[in-house]
């Protein structure tokens, strides 16, 4: 019998409205898994575990990321796969640090979570829990598990984690991933695109759990006023990445200012890097004239990196690097599907 690991770290699909003025606040997770009793019929063994104190998604940190990467990573021999019941405001957030944190996975880690708690009626909140252990469980034609990736499950739709970004705060399909196609999808029968799936790996599973949070992101507007951003940024010293959340294919005004404080974070061996702020699409500096300056100043492209795929590997790849260079190298390295290079 296959052996799925199920971690309730809070969100909407654990929530009760208990807090003031009937909020919604997380609740203890014995509670929710005497809600769908339909757990107890999926042919395979299966451990809840809670978070001591589960949170709304919005109080997560990196240092969750990385305890919640090394909870997996320690029950990693003894399961068959994992699924994650997560706050739906930063799962995209998480999903992301996790593949860049758990290297080399040979077996599925999903995460999912509802719009709806699921002791309402109409909660979404059942089928995705339910569908995600179904996922995890599966096997290919040699009995190795199917995924060996971070996904988001959400609303029939299955995602490769780090490429998604929330979407809708009010709709059940809360997801998107413009960038890379569904991996699979649930109907009347779970059909799983494999073509799109991350390849098996031989090499064993490795946890890079560090991280440097000490990064800045910037969503350019028109009428930005970047002399207080340089300001900023020179009253900052232990800044140690910039993103530069762009126009189009990674466009930024030619602004005196900008180019002064572009300037600075290059003397100062800062990366800044280049993520554009439309969800589909790749970053290709050069095409315009707008985006071919900032090469002068070292810019790194981010390609077609979510948002959340790029602060996130950010974060995870300041610790193991030495220097712009070293960095923009592993930056811009595919690690687990995160972007596409042309
Ligand atoms: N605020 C909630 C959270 O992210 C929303 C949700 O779970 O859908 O934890």
């Amino acid at each position: 019998m296959k052996r799925i690991l199920v971690i309730y770290t809070g969100g909407t699909i654990g929530m009760a409205r208990l807090g003031t003025g009937g909020a919604l606040v997380p609740v203890d997770f014995n509670q929710l898994y005497g809600l769908i009793p339909e757990l107890k019929e999926l042919k395979a063994e299966i451990h809840f575990q809670s978070w001591q104190t589960p949170l709304d998604s919005t109080q997560m940190t990196p240092d969750h990321w990385a305890k919640l990467a090394t909870h997996i990573f320690e029950n990693y021999p003894y399961y068959d796969g994992f699924v994650v019941l997560h706050g739906s405001d930063t799962m995209a957030f998480t999903a992301s640090a996790l593949s860049f944190m758990l290297q080399n996975l040979g077996k599925p880690v999903i995460l999912t979570g509802s719009q709806l708690p699921v002791n309402i009626i109409r909660t979404d909140g059942k089928e995705n829990l339910l569908t995600s252990i179904e996922i995890a469980l599966l096997s290919d034609d040699l009995g190795r598990p199917l995924i060996n990736e971070v996904c988001i499950y959400f609303e029939y739709k299955l995602y490769r984690g780090n490429r998604t970004y929330k979407h809708s705060s009010n709709s059940f399909k809360a997801y998107n991933s413009p960038n890379y196609p569904l991996l699979g999808e649930a109907g009347l029968e779970l059909r799983i695109h494999t073509q799109y799936l991350l390849p098996k790996i031989c090499d064993p599973i490795d946890i890079y759990p560090k991280y440097d949070s000490d990064i800045l992101n910037i969503s350019l507007f028109p009428g930005i006023n970047f002399k207080w951003i340089h300001q900023a940024i020179e009253n900052a010293p232990q800044l140690k990445a910039l993103i530069l959340l762009t126009y189009g294919s990674g466009n930024a005004p030619i602004d005196t200012e900008l180019k002064a404080m572009l300037k600075v974070l290059r003397d100062r061996n800062i990366p800044v890097i280049n993520i554009s702020q439309c969800k589909s699409g790749s970053v290709v500096m050069g095409k315009y004239e707008v985006s071919q300056w900032l090469l002068d100043y070292n810019v790194i492209s981010g390609f077609d990196m979510t948002r959340e795929a790029a602060i996130t590997k950010a974060m995870c790849t300041l610790p193991y690097v030495q220097g712009v260079d070293s960095f923009k190298e592993m930056f811009q390295k595919p690690i687990s599907g995160e972007l596409t290079l042309k």
